[in-house]
């Protein structure tokens, strides 16, 4: 209630200071910097404002801050600071369509996370408002890596609880899950307009319970709100983790609504048999109808991503070659994909020339080894660590426990788990047909070491392997 207030207090005074920004910068550099920036707060004479990528903080700070500042300032009649922060509301307005490519059913609708939905008279069905309109199956780009993945939300969306019921989606973050599961709820409002279709992240979910349990009316209303519905599409499971009292509500409400015949769809960021902090029987019920995962795309759908996203937003990006560099700089995630364009996009408005080659180099120059990483081998990984400490490899894989045995072959699990996408099982396989929970043991040491006691010369280690790795690669 009182972010909204606050919303709504900020909101005229935003979008007037963005009618005099209009007028001072040129339209590509409006886009990128200007237009889907939310306002936050206001704290004394300090004006935060929300963007959509650390790209456009930095960038706004550097080139923009006065002139924001003055516009602010105006408006409210009064000298303003602005502080810019990244924000998720900017973030998913970043990747809005053009409100002529936005389905027809939500013409306007801003995304709004974890916005109050308005309770619907008795018997009549609206669509869920919280959905991002740009997250439709028209605007989902299908390639190998999610080829099954699609295929399945599709036959869900045309005729639910039939084939595939629960389905259970997983994949790593920024790879589509949300995406597809809105896209889900969409297409089933249109198809069956009859139906009531609710979308809500588990963080929705907990919170709703948590204020439902105080009190009896308020329990009702929880299970109003959960169990009356056709479809029930939750986003990210995973945070279901060491929230017990949620878990067996969850489970009840989960079993509700199989037992009544209503679909439910699931997602999370790894497979059911890896929710270890999850209940076992959650664990068990999830995994019994359809279980798929999303992969990573490949160059090729990489690239047909950004083709389409360029239309969307609009872009002119006359150097073909422009989008296969960036593809091929962007590897591991779709979100980082976008991000990247914009950046080249960005980069390209503030100094006034076209995107070419040139300008996607050196916008790209420094982004982070990390995200845009190819993926490394354990075997690579196991040969550098024992190469490191003087070990043998097969040690790593072998049952001895001395120490000087151990300490290296659990940084080589850490590493493992950091630089490639093997779940705790897989690793274990990798060294020698560990259990997984020894995997988790050796994942949680070294980052303890890391983090709480901040050991130097373990930081150093690590960071030499993982270059190395990287370069061998
Ligand atoms: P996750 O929920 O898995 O973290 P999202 O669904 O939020 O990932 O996707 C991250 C971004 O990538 C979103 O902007 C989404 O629209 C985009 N995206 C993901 N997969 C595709 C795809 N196949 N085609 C087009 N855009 C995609
Ligand atoms: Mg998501």
């Amino acid at each position: 209630m009182e972010a909204r207030s606050i919303d709504e207090q900020l909101t005229p005074i935003w979008d007037e200071a963005k009618a005099h920004l209009r007028d001072r910068v040129n339209d590509p550099t409006f886009r990128v910097f200007f237009e889907r920036a939310v306002p936050v707060s206001i704290d004394g004479t300090t004006f935060t404002l929300g963007v959509a990528s650390d790209f456009v903080r930095d960038w706004s700070e550097k080139r923009f801050g006065a002139l924001v500042a003055e516009a602010l300032g105006a408006v409210l009649s009064t000298p303003v600071d602005v502080l810019f922060v990244v924000d998720s509301r900017a973030e998913a307005a970043a990747q809005e369509a053009p409100a002529e490519v936005a389905p027809a059913q939500q013409p306007s609708v801003q995304p709004r996370r974890s916005q109050p939905e308005a309770e619907a008279p008795a018997g009549v069905v609206r669509p869920p408002t919280n959905l991002n309109p740009r997250y439709t199956f028209e605007r989902f780009v299908v390639g190998p890596h999610n080829e099954y993945a699609s295929a399945v939300a599709r036959s869900v969306a045309e005729a639910p609880a039939t084939a595939h019921n629960p389905v259970f989606i997983y994949a790593g973050t920024g790879l589509g899950k949300t995406h597809l599961m809105q896209a889900i709820a969409h297409e089933t409002v249109t198809r069956h307009p009859s139906l009531k279709v609710k979308y809500v992240t588990c963080e929705q979910f907990t919170d709703d319970f948590i204020s439902g349990v105080s009190e009896k009316s308020r329990v009702d209303g929880f299970k109003r709100k959960y169990r009356t519905n056709d479809i029930l599409l939750i986003d990210d499971v995973q945070f279901l983790a060491g929230k017990e009292g949620t878990q067996v509500e969850f489970f009840h409400t989960f079993n509700f609504l199989y037992e009544a015949g209503k679909q439910t769809v699931i997602t999370s960021d790894r497979p059911p048999r890896e929710l270890e902090e999850l209940e076992e029987r959650l664990r068990s019920r999830f995994g019994q109808g359809v279980v798929v995962d999303i992969g990573r795309p490949n160059l090729e759908t990489r690239i047909a991503i950004l083709r389409k996203q360029v239309k969307w937003d609009g872009l002119v990006i006359r150097d073909a070659e422009v989008l296969e560099y960036i593809a091929s700089r962007v590897t591991t995630n779709i979100r980082e994909l976008y991000g990247a364009l914009t950046r080249v996009a960005g980069f390209a408005s503030v100094h006034n020339t076209d995107v070419s080659l040139d300008v996607a180099r050196e916008a790209l120059k420094d982004i982070l080894p990390r995200a845009y990483a190819m993926p490394v081998s354990v075997e690579t990984i196991m040969a550098e660590v024992a190469s490191q400490f003087g070990v043998h490899v097969n040690d790593l894989r072998g049952d001895k426990r001395s120490q000087d045995i151990a300490y290296p072959r659990q940084i080589a699990m850490y590493l493992a788990r950091d630089l490639t996408d093997l779940s705790l099982p897989q690793i274990g396989e990798r060294f020698g047909g560990r259990h997984h929970t020894t995997v988790i043991y050796a994942v949680q040491k070294i980052e303890r070491q890391l983090t709480d006691e901040h050991d130097r010369q373990l930081h150093e280690l690590i960071q030499t392997i993982t270059t190395r790795v990287k370069a061998v690669r």
